[in-house]
């Protein structure tokens, strides 16, 4: 940590006007900086109340509780300040100008504290990722997996196997560099390369999670198609519960994808309306339907709406294989004697977007699927693409380094394990060099 590091402050609690307001300072003047406002610095992590001077000595600006940490016990690992105050718009403005007013401090930038956390070694990276994950969780699942991942689920894994990772590299090294003195053992590759054998499986384990993980923290996309004027805005307003597509009586009007974030059973949902599948000659239009088609057709799965009133249309809704369920809406239009039955085949839902009818059904299925595509995905490892990508090139070192057997050139070998190490060491951002030495010496004592 740099004595001469800006001191950065920042509001930390939402939007004003709110009950209270949080605003905390990071960095070696934030004690300064409570000294001048509040005039004294409570014990550490003790709430202290006091009344906060726009400067020493000046006029009182707002009553709050004020909190010191000093470093290196708070978030960022730096001596931290945070001061508790009525979460009005102007307080927090004068408070705000007052600590820029103090020397040395200025505005922290987004994900500035953060950042300094990271770097001082309080949260790795993958704990970060899980930070960011838990502010935008949506769903009881979700949170759950990024609570996960921020305490480390991910994290002390990979440390785990990078350990592993360095302890087989320095097995392979002694052998290398010190293969002329009779205190190391000569061939070290075999008890190495099983090492990698069984890091490999596991990492191939946590690999083949059918990517769960990502699943459940980007949401289940759910596509509604179907027709123009069979309905697809109305069954999206009525799942989502608030207007958020148009509905008229006119074709065409959905011009783009809408979004609906549905929380069924803990489990995320996205829902799509692309009402715009359709044959038009309008450019806007036709943007539209490419893009509805596109993620259409990357869905989990997609609503195929129809019109129970009008002859049947079997369009594909998307390319490729898409599960798809039909949607036979408007039956409020249909003859009670040709009802479709509502016990009806799987993947077959006759519904009203206008009368409600059949939408129970519809949405226990929805979170059916949910629940069968994304239970038990809180607790995956990966969660972003980043963590696979970075787990399958440890996972090639891995082979790499397997395919030398144990005849095999141990410079190669050493050189696969010390890719794959640095891989992990840059999923939690931790790549460090020095841990190689360490092992040899703390492992073989050649005390020289
Ligand atoms: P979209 O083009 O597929 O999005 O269709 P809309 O949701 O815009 O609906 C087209 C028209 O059908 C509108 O006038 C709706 O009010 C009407 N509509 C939608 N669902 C139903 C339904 O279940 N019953 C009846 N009677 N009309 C419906």
């Amino acid at each position: 940590m740099t004595p001469d590091r800006d001191t950065i402050f920042a509001l930390s609690s939402g939007r004003p006007p709110v009950a209270v307001a949080v605003i905390r300072v990071s960095g070696p003047r934030a004690r300064l900086a409570l000294e001048t406002m509040a005039g004294r610095v409570p014990e550490p992590r003790r709430a202290a109340f006091a009344r906060l001077r726009d400067r020493s000595g000046g006029e009182v600006i707002d009553e709050a509780i004020t909190l010191w940490f000093p470093a290196p016990k708070s978030e960022t690992g730096e001596d931290v300040v945070e001061l508790q105050v009525h979460g009005g718009q102007a307080v927090i403005a004068a408070v705000l100008a007052a600590l820029g007013r103090v020397d040395g401090l200025r505005p922290a930038e987004p994900g500035e504290f953060t950042r300094r956390a990271c770097e001082n070694g309080r949260l790795d990276l993958t704990a970060v990722e899980g930070l960011a994950d838990l502010i935008f969780a949506e769903t009881e699942a979700q949170r759950q997996q990024a609570y996960r991942q921020l305490a480390g689920t991910l994290g002390k894994q990979a440390e785990n196997w990078r350990g592993r990772l360095i302890e087989a590299q320095a097995l392979v090294e002694a052998g290398i560099d010190f293969s002329d003195e009779g205190d190391v053992p000569d061939r070290l590759l075999g008890p190495a390369l099983a090492t990698a054998r069984s890091l490999r499986a596991e990492i191939g384990a946590a690999l083949a999670d059918d990517q769960r993980g990502e699943r459940l923290r980007d949401g289940l996309v759910v596509a509604i198609a179907g027709p123009p004027n069979a309905g697809k805005s109305s069954l999206l307003n009525r799942l989502a519960r608030r207007d958020v597509a148009i509905v008229t009586p006119h074709a065409g009007t959905t011009r783009d994808v809408i979004e609906v974030h549905l929380d069924l059973g803990g489990y995320p949902v996205t829902l799509l309306d692309t009402a715009g599948i359709r044959d038009t000659q309008d450019p806007v239009e036709q943007e539209g339907v490419r893009r509805a088609r596109a993620r259409a057709g990357m869905a989990d799965l997609v609503l195929w709406v129809t019109d129970a009133t009008a002859h049947p249309i079997g369009r594909d809704p998307g390319e490729g294989t898409v599960r798809t369920w039909q949607v036979r809406n408007k039956i409020d239009l249909v003859e009670p004697a040709l009802k479709p039955s509502p016990s009806s085949s799987e993947g077959d839902f006759p519904i009203s977007a206008l009368t409600g009818t059949g939408l129970a059904e519809l949405i226990a299925a929805l979170a059916r699927h949910a629940g069968a595509a994304l239970e038990g995905a809180e607790a995956s490892l990966v969660t972003r693409e980043r963590h696979r990508a970075a787990l399958r090139k440890v996972v090639e070192a891995l082979d790499r380094a397997s395919g030398e057997g144990s005849a095999g050139r141990e410079d190669i070998v050493a050189e696969e394990l010390r890719l794959a190490a640095r891989e992990l060491g840059r999923l939690t951002g931790r790549v460090d060099v020095e841990d190689v030495l360490d092992v040899i010496f703390r492992d073989f004592c050649i005390g020289k």
